[in-house]
Parts: structure tokens; sequence; C-alpha cells
């Protein structure tokens, strides 16, 4: 049970992206605001500075849409993971702690491969691949092996780059292809190293 009795009834609360685990944005929310949070499976906070709760996203439409939460050691910190429905910050960015560039865009990448592998289109490299199906998905991935490894052992840096690159990238495609995830294959290298 979450503890609203120490200091002023709030609670201070951590949003992360449940896909990125890119730290959005810290509030604080009181027992009405959690309870609404946990019905409506969307994050509404106690804004200290409105003075009543606030759901974040009722004027601009970007809404945090509840996946998972954790309370802390003490019960007195809650940790919100969710589905951003647009940029978090009222400035546009993404996070309210935006960095210079997202250091989880695997992750980020792993997300956006996921929605156009499932969306039919014309445009779409992944959605082409997957039309292709999984024999093409595989050899593009050894290829990228091989050009990956020429590049290791012959080429410049700036060739291994974009050749482990592009094998990172078919990789994702061909784990979605499978059916699986990127969090499966850490969870199976994490049981390894008992
Ligand atoms: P929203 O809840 O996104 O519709 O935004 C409503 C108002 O809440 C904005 O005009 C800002 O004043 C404030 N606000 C929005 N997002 C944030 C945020 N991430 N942190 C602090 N204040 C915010
Ligand atoms: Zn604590
Ligand atoms: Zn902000
Ligand atoms: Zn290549």
């Amino acid at each position: 049970m979450l503890d609203f009795g120490k200091g002023d009834g709030l609670v201070p609360v951590v949003v992360q992206d449940n896909q990125t685990l890119e730290v959005l944005m810290l509030g604080y929310m009181n027992e009405e605001a959690w309870e609404k949070t946990q019905q409506e499976k969307r994050v509404t906070f106690y804004s200290r500075s409105k003075n009543r709760l606030w759901t974040k996203g009722e004027e601009s439409g970007n809404f945090l849409d509840l996946v998972s939460y954790h309370v802390d050691c003490d019960q007195d910190t809650l940790l919100l993971k969710v589905v951003p429905a647009g940029p978090t910050c009222h400035t546009g960015a993404r996070s309210c702690f935006q960095t210079e560039y997202n250091q989880n865009f695997i992750l980020a990448l792993e997300g956006i491969v996921q929605k156009r592998y499932d969306i039919p289109s014309e445009t779409s490299y992944v959605n082409s691949l997957r039309n292709k199906g999984i024999n093409k998905i595989a050899q593009k991935v050894g290829e990228e092996a091989v050009e990956t490894v020429i590049a290791a052992l012959a080429e410049t840096e700036h060739d291994f780059i974009n050749e482990s690159s592009d094998l990172l990238f078919h990789l994702l495609v061909l784990i979605r292809e499978k059916g699986l995830d990127l969090n499966t294959l850490a969870k199976n290298l994490e049981s390894r190293h008992q």
C-alpha cells in the first residue's frame, strides 16, 4: 500500500516510457489522483500550481496511458510505466528531461519497427520486408552479418558503424517476424549470467 501520510499528503511520481524506459516527467499525486489514475488507466496528478487534479493531456491530448506501476522500498514514491500519446513536455519535447540525443533509441526503434510491421503501407521498408516473408528477412540478416564481418576486418570505423547498424536493424525486424522482442532476449542473456 502506498503511504500518503508522510508530509503533505502528496507522493512524487516518476513517469517512464514503457517502450524506451526514458524518464518522461515527475509529478505529484494525492490519494484521489492515484485512485483516478488506476481506475482510468490514464495518469492524473495533483497539480501544486493549479491546486486541483490534473489529467496530463487534458488540453493537449498528450495523455499518459498506464501500463504498470511500482511502489518504492518504503512505499512513499511511485514509478509508472506508460504509453505516451505524444510529447510529454509542454515545450513539445518527448521528455521533460530531454537529452541531446535519445540514448534509448534502439528500444525506440524496436517500437517503431513493431508499429510499421503491423500497419500495411506502400512506403514502409519494414512493411515491405514483412510482405517478402521470413526467408528474405533472414537472408538480409545474413548479408548484413557478412558485411559487418568484412567491415570489422578491413574497412574504416565508419563502415563498421554503418554495417553493424544495418545488422541490428534487420535483426530487430527478424525478431518481430518471429513474434519475439528484445526484452525476451535480454531476459535470456541475464539468466545465463547467473
Ligand atoms: P496538458 O495536460 O498536456 O494538456 O497540458 C496542460 C497544461 O499543463 C500546460 O499548459 C502546462 O501548463 C502544464 N503541463 C503540461 N505538461 C507538463 C509537464 N510535462 N510538466 C509540467 N507541466 C506541464
Ligand atoms: Zn521511498
Ligand atoms: Zn516539461
Ligand atoms: Zn549493409
